[in-house]
């Protein structure tokens, strides 16, 4: 099984943590403008704390499956299986015709850096700036200190669930919510 753990750290300029991670000799991976939809049936996955979701970002498209969250308090773990997919909108359908629905829909600007076992994503989301910070916890620590943040400034909430609580039906830029 393999496990996705991860953190996210609210801020105020991406710009600044872009050109730190370029002095610490993070490479840009990825700079893509995504659009993630959750599918679900009747809220069965939401229930188990499971999710799918079928994501679309620089021509290309991915569907992942996330497990129910493992308890830490200082970290996000879920089991994630990822696959790429060919065809969004074939996909799509495959799981519209199996009884799924769309969920929830959110946007996001996400510019991917990779620093040695670590990946580190600089999202632009409706709901502001974040980082989040993808590798083992000991490295997560370590990559967030080098960053000038420390475990006070981890956030283990996913976007959808951010969105939730503010009682938004979509994380959308320019939908006029
Ligand atoms: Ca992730």
């Amino acid at each position: 099984m393999r496990f996705e753990k991860e953190i996210k750290i609210r801020v105020d300029s991406l710009d600044e943590i872009e050109k730190k991670l370029k002095e610490l000799g993070a490479t840009l991976v990825s700079n893509c403008f995504e659009r993630n939809y959750l599918f679900d049936r009747e809220n069965e996955l939401f229930r188990k704390g499971e999710a799918l979701r079928l994501r679309s970002f620089c021509d290309k498209a991915k569907l992942t499956f996330k497990g129910k969250r493992i308890s830490s308090t200082n970290y996000k773990i879920r089991e994630e299986i990822e696959t790429p997919v060919g065809n969004f909108e074939a996909m799509a359908k495959i799981l519209r015709k199996l009884g799924f629905r769309e969920s929830f829909y959110y946007e996001k600007k996400r510019k991917n850096y990779k620093l040695e076992k670590c990946l580190i994503s600089l999202d632009e989301t409706p709901l502001g700036k974040f980082i989040e910070i993808e590798a083992t916890e000991e490295i997560i620590d370590r990559v967030a200190q080098l960053l000038g943040f420390s475990r006070r400034d981890y956030i283990t909430k996913g976007y959808v669930e951010m969105a939730l609580e503010k009682g938004l039906k979509r994380l959308c830029f320019q939908c006029g919510d």
